[in-house]
């Protein structure tokens, strides 16, 4: 309809007015598209726009988040100041209650269950859980042949000798005859297991403590005797690993001890690695939400391996020697051994994610949640180096917190201006990444603070201001997007089309599925995104530091992350994903395990015997639904 018809038709004040009311709205328009700040009017009736149907609006948001001021926070948080922030220390404190401090300046809500009495506190963004370290305090170790006690060590920060320490496993008393199993290796590809050997002999390890030796048959410190291709050392050499799986499939033994014979693959004397290990029980270490399931592990030297063989006649170097010449597995019931171990654990500790909330604007969706995560734990220090001890972590995570934090105010600024998100958003700043997802997963397996039925999407950033020496297109203007195809899909779309929209320079990698805390949410069947920049130059070494960022780039992809969240807030779909009410879990199961453990299903949850990573549930549509 054109307007000069539709006037003849009409009172010519009417028509006045209504050319009145044009210009004004057209007058609105330019003033709203030249002014960060629109009227009060103006946002009570409108319902935030898309990136999709408002580009403009989104630009102008996007476009206050500055290298500027990522640098800013980043030069702070990631300064010496916070001793790389390791998971429990005063570093990873201070983290904590900068980063509450910044959310309670820019107005996000507390989302945290801390019990403090003061509400003002930095406390109310807490969610506190608690961590055990994986070191013991103490641990004795006891030898005993034919009754008498031939041998007796032990291990702690403050003690170590040259027969044990403590390697990993249950921190447990255990008590048991010892069964020798060679190298403890089960491989028919390579034509070599021990514990098929155990099996023809009919030689149980149940309630026995397995003894073997440490890696593999080796010419030389590169050269494998077994036939692999082209006699590199195996993956038997490469962790312990794989010797524990073989151990789990063979039986259910008291403890393991693993031999540290003379090799060139042996670095140090026993007693200097004994040494070291003492030293590094001095620190935090390895930590985990719950007890290990796998059997104290012991590295012992060869010193007490041929006390513990006294009485069989045998002695460490020519077990080796004959297992190395033939190749043909050696395993046998020790002869009247016992080894008996005590182990005192250290006390339990206490950790924190931060949760900081936007209320949706939009009365029907606010109950619904987009998470943007990040973890702001890194290593720590380690006063073992020579110079430079402290692992800044300013890529790991430092780069994802300063983005959260810049995302916040851009939201923040947005909804002052009467474009709230419609969607809530809740910001969590994770700990315990960097010790194996252990904040994300508490989070997520134990606690969710926003039901996870409510949860449409986690959109994480870990590590996203770095560069990847090896990109394939050894891009410098790049990110990486990781995501699986079931809870992925529609993230990804979403982030192609907003290159377009925006016309981002920003060049979308596909990623190679680099985990990090968006695996606990994908374990829970929540879609997810992860931005990254991948295994850059300075990954996981004390050179992580803020003068190595390129925040120009940085800016870009935190850019891109805004606009994303922005789109995944306001549409008016929900995201993709699964209808949880439909599900029930029927399992436990570590997904992906790289040592096969995957295949196995556990009837609760924990963590993986094997490698050590939180369980994920294995969910089913439950038989009422279907
Ligand atoms: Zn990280
Ligand atoms: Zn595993």
């Amino acid at each position: 309809m054109k307007l000069s018809t539709f006037s003849n038709a009409l009172p010519r004040t009417f028509v006045i007015f209504l050319f009145a009311l044009l210009f004004i709205s057209i007058l609105l328009d330019i003033a709203q598209s030249a002014a960060t700040r629109p009227t009060p009017q103006q946002s009570s009736i409108r319902a935030t726009p898309t990136v999709f149907s408002n580009p403009t609006l989104i630009k102008r948001y996007q476009q206050t988040i500055t290298p500027e001021a990522l640098a800013s926070r980043l030069y702070f948080l990631a300064s010496d100041l916070f001793e790389g922030r390791e998971t429990t220390t005063r570093g990873q404190k201070l983290a904590a209650q900068y980063l509450a401090s910044q959310y309670r300046l820019m107005g996000l809500e507390p989302k945290g269950n801390a019990k403090d009495s003061d509400a003002l506190s930095p406390a109310a963004y807490f969610q506190p859980f608690t961590v055990y370290r994986r070191t013991p305090k103490e641990t004795h170790l006891d030898v005993s042949v034919g009754g008498n006690r031939v041998a007796s060590s032990t291990f702690s920060a403050n003690a170590h000798d040259d027969l044990s320490y403590f390697l990993s496993g249950k921190i447990a008393d255990a008590t048991g005859g010892v069964v020798f199993v060679g190298y403890g290796i089960a491989d028919d590809q390579l034509g070599y297991n021990d514990y098929a050997a155990l099996k023809a002999q009919g030689i149980s390890i149940d309630g026995k403590w397995v003894m073997v030796l440490d890696n593999e048959p080796i010419k030389d410190a590169k050269t494998s005797l077994l036939p692999s291709d082209e006699h590199k050392l195996t993956r038997w050499s490469a962790t312990l690993n794989p010797k524990k799986k073989a151990i789990l499939d063979a039986g259910h033994p008291a403890g393991v001890l693993v031999i540290e014979h003379d090799s060139p693959l042996m670095q140090g004397t026993f007693a200097e690695n004994a040494e070291r290990a003492s030293l590094n029980a001095r620190r935090v270490g390895p930590l985990s939400l719950t007890e290990s399931p796998f059997p104290p592990t012991y590295a012992i030297s060869s010193k007490l391996a041929d006390k513990i063989l006294a009485a069989s006649g045998q002695k460490v170097e020519d077990l080796k020697q004959q297992i190395n010449q033939t190749l043909k597995p050696v395993v046998f019931d020790v002869k009247d051994a016992t080894v008996n171990s005590t182990a005192e654990r250290s006390k339990a500790l206490e950790s924190e994610n931060v949760l900081a909330f936007i209320e949706g604007s939009d009365p029907q969706l606010k109950d619904e949640v987009v998470i943007i995560s990040a973890h702001y734990d890194h290593l720590g220090l380690d006063p073992a180096l020579k110079g430079d001890q402290i692992f800044n972590g300013a890529a790991d995570d430092g780069s994802g917190i300063v983005a959260s934090l810049e995302l916040a105010r851009a939201f923040m600024q947005a909804k002052r201006d009467g474009y709230g998100p419609r969607r809530s958003v809740l910001f969590i700043n994770f700990a315990g990444e960097e010790k194996g997802l252990l904040g994300s997963t508490f989070y997520t397996s134990r606690q969710p603070l926003i039901p996870l039925e409510k949860t449409v999407a986690d959109i994480n950033m870990d590590g996203v201001g770095g560069i990847d020496l090896k990109h394939p297109t050894h891009s410098k203007n790049y990110i990486y997007i990781n995501g699986t195809k079931e809870l992925s899909g529609e993230l990804v779309d979403i982030n192609k089309r907003i290159k377009e929209t925006v016309g981002s320079n920003l060049e979308l990698t596909d990623g190679p599925g680099f985990n990090s805390d968006n695996r606990s949410f994908s374990a829970q069947l929540v879609p997810f995104i992860y931005y990254s920049t991948g295994l850059t130059e300075h990954y996981h070494t004390t050179g992580d530091e803020p003068n190595t960022i390129d925040y120009d780039h940085l800016a870009r992809v935190v850019q891109l992350v805004f606009d994303t969240a922005w789109q995944v807030a306001n549409q008016n779909e929900r995201v993709k994903g699964v209808n949880r009410s439909e599900l029930e879990v029927v399992g436990y199961s570590c997904p992906p395990c790289p040592f096969e453990c995957d295949t196995v299903v556990y009837d609760h949850d924990g963590e993986c015997p094997v490698c050590g990573m939180p369980l994920a549930p294995k969910y089913a549509v439950r038989k009422s639904a279907e």
